[in-house]
């Protein structure tokens, strides 16, 4: 392997170590204690799992964490009942609504009456303006946390050729803007894509967000290039057991990459990471504090 390896874990542990120095002083210096509401509307098996690991990491920094189970039959005007409520608690300063919602529940609508000050996903429609128009806004967790591995490990981003593969609202075009942002020249690639091996062969920095496992082969990736891989696909290995890839065939990517996230350990641990500094972020703002530098976009 000639690439070096991009250690989320490592960095989503120096995140949170950074989030609960700041929780710490906003207790001892304001009285203050950032707080995130978590709702689960069902029992998918998977969301009940991120629901866990999130309410756990919230109380771990120093945070309060409101956990709020509803059941699947739960109605439209119940659920956006409780994000009213959400909304006027003063101790709430984030909140997050899992998705996938259940199909009779409508997810723009819900997600779109959160307070977009409290709106720690970055999925509101005002938050994807602003980040749009390169206002100050909450930036969505995932691309957020690759763009913080890039530019710690880049310093300067501008002027790179990036290469985005996915135009999710959740992954894929937010971190086109924010590497826009960042003064990159952005591509955004997608299934009717024109010949995208040789689209991926010019990217200085590329970021696959497909969900397609080990999709994206070496002889794609430009010699010395970055590569972000956001895709978590399990697919089955050696005797029966399940194992966990990414969108990029790691081996062959890493034999001509420069440096590249592994999967598991890149980006996956600094998506909770960020979710823990936008609600740092959101308690800061809320109370017209400083925000912490460097957990922000
Ligand atoms: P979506 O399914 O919402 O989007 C996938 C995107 O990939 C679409 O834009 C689609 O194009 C594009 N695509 C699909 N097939 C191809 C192809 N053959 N060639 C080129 N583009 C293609 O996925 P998400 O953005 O939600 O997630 C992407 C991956 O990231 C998944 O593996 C998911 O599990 C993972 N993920 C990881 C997170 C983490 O914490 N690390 C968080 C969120 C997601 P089109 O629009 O044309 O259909």
């Amino acid at each position: 392997m000639a690439a070096s390896l991009i250690d989320g874990k490592a960095f989503a542990e120096r995140v949170r170590a950074k989030v609960a120095d700041h929780v710490t002083r906003l207790r001892e210096e304001h009285g203050l204690v950032p707080g995130l509401a978590v709702v689960l509307v069902g029992e998918d098996p998977a969301s009940q799992v991120y629901v866990r690991s999130k309410g756990k990491q919230t109380v771990e920094a120093g945070m309060a964490s409101f956990e709020h189970k509803l059941a699947a039959d739960t109605s439209e005007a119940e659920l956006l009942d409780l994000i009213a409520k959400l909304n006027a608690d003063t101790k709430v300063h984030g909140i997050l609504v899992q998705l996938p919602l259940p199909s009779h529940l409508n997810s723009d609508l819900v997600i779109n009456s959160i307070d977009p000050a409290k709106d720690v996903d970055g999925f509101h429609i005002s938050n994807v303006g602003l980040l749009g128009t390169g206002q100050k806004s909450m930036v969505p967790c995932t691309p957020l946390g690759c763009l913080m591995m890039l530019r710690d490990y880049h310093g300067s981003l501008s002027g790179m050729n990036a290469v985005v593969v996915g135009r999710s609202n959740i992954v894929g075009k937010p971190m086109a803007q924010l590497l826009l942002g960042e003064s990159c020249t952005v591509t955004i690639a997608h299934s009717r894509t024109r010949d995208l091996p040789e689209v991926c062969r010019r990217a200085d920095i590329l970021v696959a967000a497909v969900g397609r496992p080990q999709m994206i082969p070496g002889d794609w990736v430009k010699p010395g290039a970055t590569v972000i891989d956001v895709g978590i696909n399990r697919i089955e290995g050696e005797g029966g057991k399940t194992r966990l890839v990414g969108d990029v065939d790691f081996d062959s990517c890493a034999a001509v990459a420069g440096a590249i996230t592994p999967v598991p350990g890149g980006v996956g641990p600094m998506t909770i990471a960020c979710l823990l500094a936008n609600t740092v972020t959101a308690c800061c703002r809320a109370n017209g504090l400083a925000e912490p530098e460097g957990l922000t976009a």
